[in-house]
């Protein structure tokens, strides 16, 4: 009889793998452009419609997929600092070919793919890398303002793309481009499935590091954005590693239009774990002896994503 593949194909791990989730509110503090998914050289940010109460309305959207796609750069364009180079040229894996080796800190989260047999260059020596499939297990979600602010549209004098331009006989053309207005919040989400701590340090390090350039052109970047919970000043972030999913999930309605309602119901939700209302940052749930849940809030969130990224930093980037 035959043998069938019934394995998920993932090496063991000598590491203990959990389930991580990061949840955030994040606030653009100026214009963003993102441009609409399908819709290239346009300049229309993109939008989603919504059904809020009987109204149908329109808000910004800052979609998961982009969000993926300016973290996975921001680890293939991170600085490997003793090697000179950038991660992804040292590991000869980029965009569009993703290496999609087991060993890359990249591909491992956020999935390779290679469709036909192709040589590479690493440190000077060819490597053939047969066709091979590895699936993401970085999941990200959310993404849909909170407000239902509609896209301002501003005038630009000059094409962004070139310095000087002489058009002779023609008329230089101004053109126009849709932003997303200042102050908009975006909740935000990362899951990631059977992880190690090794391998969630890469998605840490990407989430922080991804921040500052959130955008298409110019201008870019976003914050967490900082309310008082449990009595102090502090980022609307949640961080979760657990065995059993025993938090609730502090994810945004996108039919909500009141900032103060979302923040309610993000601060309600990440003070819930277990039928347990949190006095503290920092939470664990233990059963049968062993930890099973656990969840950081806030400051501790962001120094709990900061210690993974700041690993990552003197392991795969030293
Ligand atoms: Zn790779």
């Amino acid at each position: 009889m035959a043998t069938i593949q019934v394995k998920s194909g993932l090496q063991k791990s000598e590491q203990a793998r959990f389930h991580f989730d990061v949840y955030a509110i994040l606030e653009a503090p100026q214009e963003l452009y993102f441009g609409h998914e399908t819709q290239v050289n346009v300049n229309m940010v993109e939008t989603v419609r919504i059904t809020a109460g009987d109204d149908v309305v329109e808000k910004c959207y800052l979609s998961p997929t982009k969000r993926r796609g300016v973290e996975r750069r921001s680890l293939i364009w991170a600085p490997v600092r003793s090697a000179g180079v950038l991660l992804g040229d040292k590991l000869a894996c980029g965009i569009p070919h993703t290496c999609a080796q087991p060993n890359c800190p990249i591909c491992a989260v956020y999935g390779g793919l290679i469709t036909s047999k192709t040589d590479v260059e690493i440190d000077g020596k060819t490597e053939t890398r047969v066709p091979t499939t590895t699936v993401g297990r970085l999941v990200h979600g959310g993404g849909v303002a909170v407000q239902a602010i509609e896209p301002s549209e501003k005038q630009r004098a000059m094409h962004p793309s070139t310095l000087h331009r002489e058009s002779g006989s023609q008329t230089p053309m101004p053109f126009k481009r849709q932003y997303n207005e200042p102050s908009l919040l975006y909740p935000v989400y990362n899951h990631c499935m059977s992880v190690t701590d090794s391998e969630f340090q890469a998605v840490a390090y990407a989430f922080l590091d991804a921040m500052a350039r959130l955008g298409a052109g110019n201008p870019k970047g976003v914050r967490i954005y900082q309310v008082e919970m449990l009595s102090v000043k502090q980022p609307l972030l949640v961080l979760d590693r657990y065995m059993a999913p025993l938090g609730k999930r502090p994810i945004i309605s996108p039919s909500l239009t009141s900032t103060s309602d979302a923040i309610q119901s993000f601060v309600d939700d990440a003070l819930m774990v277990y039928g347990e209302k949190l006095s503290t940052s920092e939470h664990s749930v233990p059963r049968n002896e062993q930890i099973v849940f656990e969840r950081w809030i806030g400051d501790k969130a962001l120094k709990k994503l900061q210690d993974y990224a700041a690993d990552f930093a003197t392991g795969r980037l030293a």
